[in-house]
C-alpha cells in the first residue's frame, strides 16, 4: 500500500518520510527534490523552475505530473510507493489518483499537523545538508552534517518566500487535503521528530507491512 503523506512545510514530513520509508521497505517521491535537480539543469525548463521555487511558487502541474508519471513507469513490481509534496493541489489529487487507479495501486493518506507559526520559525531557522539533504533543526549547533557535508539555508527558506509558501499551502494544500479526509491518518507535529516519529509508527504499524527489522 502506498502512503501520501501531507504536512505544512517545516512538519518534518521528509524526515519522518524517509525513516517510515525504511520502516515499511518502501520507495521514496519526493516531489520537491525531483524538482530542485530539474532546476540545476541548464535549460529553458531548469531555469524556469528554479525561478518558481526560489519565489516560493508552485510549479505548474504538466511539470509536476510528468516527472511522478515517469517515475511510476520506472517502479520496480510489488514496490509501495511513499508520495512527499503531491499532490499540493486539487488538480494534482486528481491527476494522481487517476495515475494510481491506472497502475491499480491502493493508498492511505496521512497528515503530520503543525500550526503555522510553528512553520514558520522551523523553516527561518533550519539548515539543509548540501551533499545528503538532511535537514537540521535550529538546536543542531555543529557547522557541518553527520556525513561531514556543509550545512546551507535552502534559497527558499527566506522570510519572504517562506510566506508565499504557506499562503499557498493554506489556498491550495488544504482544500486537496480535504479530498482525503475519509482515508486520512492525523499525526500531531509539534513535538520533537522522536516523538512525532513514535506517533507515526503506533499509527502506521497496524496498516502497513511489518517493519523490516521484525
Ligand atoms: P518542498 O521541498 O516540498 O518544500 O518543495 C520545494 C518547492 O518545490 C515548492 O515550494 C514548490 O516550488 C515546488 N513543489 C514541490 N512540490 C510541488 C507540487 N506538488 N506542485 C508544485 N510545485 C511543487
Amino acid at each position: 500500500m502506498d502512503l501520501i503523506f501531507f504536512g505544512m512545510q517545516g512538519a518534518g514530513k521528509g524526515t519522518l518520510g524517509k525513516s517510515a520509508a525504511e520502516r515499511y521497505g518502501m520507495r521514496i517521491f519526493e516531489t520537491g527534490g525531483a524538482l530542485r535537480a530539474l532546476a540545476q539543469e541548464d535549460s529553458e525548463l531548469g531555469h524556469k523552475v528554479k525561478s518558481i521555487i526560489e519565489a516560493g511558487h508552485l510549479v505548474p502541474n504538466e511539470v509536476v505530473m510528468e516527472i511522478v508519471e515517469d517515475f511510476m513507469s520506472k517502479l520496480p513490481k510489488n514496490t509501495a510507493v511513499l508520495f512527499d509534496g503531491i499532490p499540493r493541489k486539487v488538480e494534482q489529487a486528481q491527476s494522481l489518483n487517476e495515475l494510481l487507479k491506472k497502475h491499480n495501486r491502493t493508498y492511505k493518506a496521512v497528515l503530520i499537523d503543525i500550526k503555522k507559526e510553528t512553520a514558520f520559525k522551523r523553516l527561518a531557522t533550519r539548515r539543509v545538508c548540501k551533499s545528503c539533504k538532511n535537514v537540521y533543526p535550529t538546536t543542531y549547533t555543529n557547522s557541518s552534517c553527520e556525513c561531514n557535508g556543509e550545512l546551507v539555508t535552502r534559497a527558499d527558506d527566506n522570510p519572504e518566500a517562506i510566506k508565499t509558501r504557506l499562503e499557498a499551502f493554506e489556498k491550495e494544500t488544504i482544500p486537496t487535503i480535504n479530498i482525503y479526509k475519509d482515508n486520512l491518518i492525523k499525526i500531531d507535529g509539534e513535538p520533537t521528530i522522536k516523538e512525532v516519529e513514535i506517533l507515526a509508527f503506533k499509527a502506521l504499524d497496524g496498516i502497513m507491512p511489518p517493519p523490516s527489522n521484525s
